[in-house]
């Protein structure tokens, strides 16, 4: 059995305890393993077998909590995805991942039952903790193949546990399969960096389909005996009264929270209990983490993670260690360094490219055209930085085109894609362009086609997108252009675009001052 499971077993099989508060009720750990076991016994029902992928989209829940260890401990895969995922991405994404079942909203598996009743489609219900669960089955299994799954070992360290698609630096989605041993890891790098003990209880709002909700706010409060209290999103009129009211030590959030808190009135204490707040995904600026410090006078633990590393790359170290605000921290239990465009190694404070490599990351991709990301031992970042003498790392950049909305990835070739569809549009660009809340914004740049009307394209265009594509990664805006630099090959050249946009929009505000 993998470490993973064992010690997740230990913990719940340990002294009846309550683990998980949802709706400000808790559930213990008793719930939670028989939970599991009952979801174990659908998906055996269902003929899950080992190693077959079952999509879990389902809002943050304690349901997704029981579902996901169900799957991990029957040593399925889980593939969350975006619970509010459009039916028709949804489509795309089933043909790409070929899962063998899945739980989903109610939504989502209406939309999905019709074109799927030629394949056999299974809808089981599932009572758990009073909640209807859909369960959809693709695949269709004989008496044979059902008793293997009965018989099949538990999973060891090597199998994948989760399977997660990642924004490309080109082109399609990454499919980044973590496997039981490499989510252990990360979880113990985690568990180490932020002393979490029995005592703490963390406060978990970011979406469960994300690494980093899953393995810093779930798996790594759960296997250091700790509680957590799950929300289905951040709610800052919320917030304090939770952190306060229930104790919570330290909180898992994302650059766009502190800026939302920062911003709304302080409450007139703050519980003594909480460590720290801890942000991931994005950057974080710096008068942010000054300014909360000084409003609040809670510690900021600025991490860098990825999902190619099962979340935490680097991490500040816990006050009274030197954090440094600006730095994402050091490297924690793998190894990191800065390469140049040959690959040689590059000294502090150079900037290059961010290479790691660990007990914790990937060494390639699952089913990808090039594993290019992966050169001598190394997996290739994207990401640019450099790291000081004393070993914090900073980022400075990126070399991946893809935008970072307030930790969600976009890839712009997934949003271009879209609205190449509409007929009216004969070339499209999409860029992220500075955003004060989200740190960055999707925008959309479209030239008409031959004798197509503009008027109101702009509208279809983000209608169609809404539609069509998941509500994080519409763009916030669509303009209307003549013309998209393009390079000799006539592929669009969107770093020239966005350098033009920015160019344009200083002249603009030098000449209005
Ligand atoms: P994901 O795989 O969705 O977690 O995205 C990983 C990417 O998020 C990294 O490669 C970085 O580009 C970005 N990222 C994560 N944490 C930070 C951070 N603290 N500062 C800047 N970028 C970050």
């Amino acid at each position: 059995m993998s470490e993973l499971i064992d010690h997740l077993k230990q913990v719940l099989q340990s002294l009846d305890r309550p683990l998980i508060q949802e709706n400000e009720c808790w559930n213990s750990t008793e719930d939670l393993q028989s939970d599991i076991e009952h979801v174990r016994l659908i998906l055996q029902q269902a003929g899950i077998r080992k190693g077959d992928r079952v999509l879990l989209g389902l809002p943050n829940s304690y349901r997704f909590i029981a579902i996901y260890f169900a799957i991990l401990s029957a040593g399925a895969v889980a593939v969350p995805i975006n619970p509010r995922m459009p039916v028709s991405e949804l489509q795309t994404f089933l043909r790409r991942c070929c899962p063998a079942g899945g739980f989903l909203t109610e939504k989502q598996s209406a939309g999905l039952i019709e074109p799927y009743t030629s394949q056999k489609v299974l809808t089981a219900r599932l009572i758990l903790k009073e909640s209807k669960l859909n369960y959809l089955k693709w695949k269709h299994r004989d008496r044979t193949e059902q008793r293997l799954l009965t018989e099949s070992p538990e999973p060891l360290e090597n199998d994948p546990a989760v399977l997660l698609y990642t924004s490309g630096t080109t082109g399609r989605p990454k499919a980044v399969g973590l496997s039981h041993g490499q989510i252990y890891a990360a979880a113990q790098n985690i568990i180490w960096a932020h002393r979490l003990t029995s005592k703490d209880i963390v406060y978990s709002f970011l979406p469960l389909f994300h690494i980093n909700a899953q393995v810093v706010g779930l798996i790594s409060p759960c296997l250091s005996g700790g509680k957590l209290i799950i929300a289905p999103k951040f709610s800052a009129s919320r917030f304090w009264n939770v952190v306060n009211g229930q104790h919570v030590t330290w909180v898992s959030a994302v650059p766009a929270v502190l800026s939302i808190l920062l911003h709304t009135g302080a409450p007139d204490h703050i519980s003594s209990g909480l460590r720290f707040v801890r942000s991931a995904s994005a950057p974080l600026p710096l008068l942010h983490a000054q300014q909360f410090e000084k409003k609040f006078g809670v510690p900021v633990i600025e991490s860098y993670g990825m999902t190619e590393a099962a979340s935490q790359i680097c991490v500040n170290p816990l006050p009274p260690e030197k954090r440094v605000l600006g730095s994402v921290g050091l490297p924690v239990g793998l190894s990191l360094q800065i390469v140049d465009e040959q690959d040689h190694v590059l000294p502090s404070r150079e900037t290059g490219e961010i290479v790691i490599r660990g007990k914790n990351v990937i060494t390639h991709y699952v089913e990808a055209d090039n594993q290019d990301d992966f050169r001598n031992g190394w997996f290739h970042t994207g990401d640019i930085g450099y790291v000081n003498e004393e070993g914090y790392v900073f980022i400075i950049g990126r070399k991946k085109e893809l935008i970072n909305r307030g930790g969600e990835k976009i890839s712009p070739y997934e949003v271009e894609e879209a609205i190449r569809q509409l007929p009216e549009v004969k070339q499209v660009a999409v860029i992220g362009l500075q955003d004060p809340l989200y740190g960055e914004k999707v925008v959309a740049y479209a030239v008409p086609g031959p004798g197509r009307a503009t008027e109101h394209l702009a509208e279809k265009i983000l209608d169609h997108c809404r539609q069509t594509l998941s509500d994080y990664k519409c763009p916030a805006g669509v303009e209307i252009v003549d013309r998209i630099p393009t390079g000799p090959t006539g592929k669009i050249q969107r770093s020239l675009l966005k350098k033009q946009i920015i160019a344009g929009r200083e002249i603009i505000q030098e000449k209005s001052l």
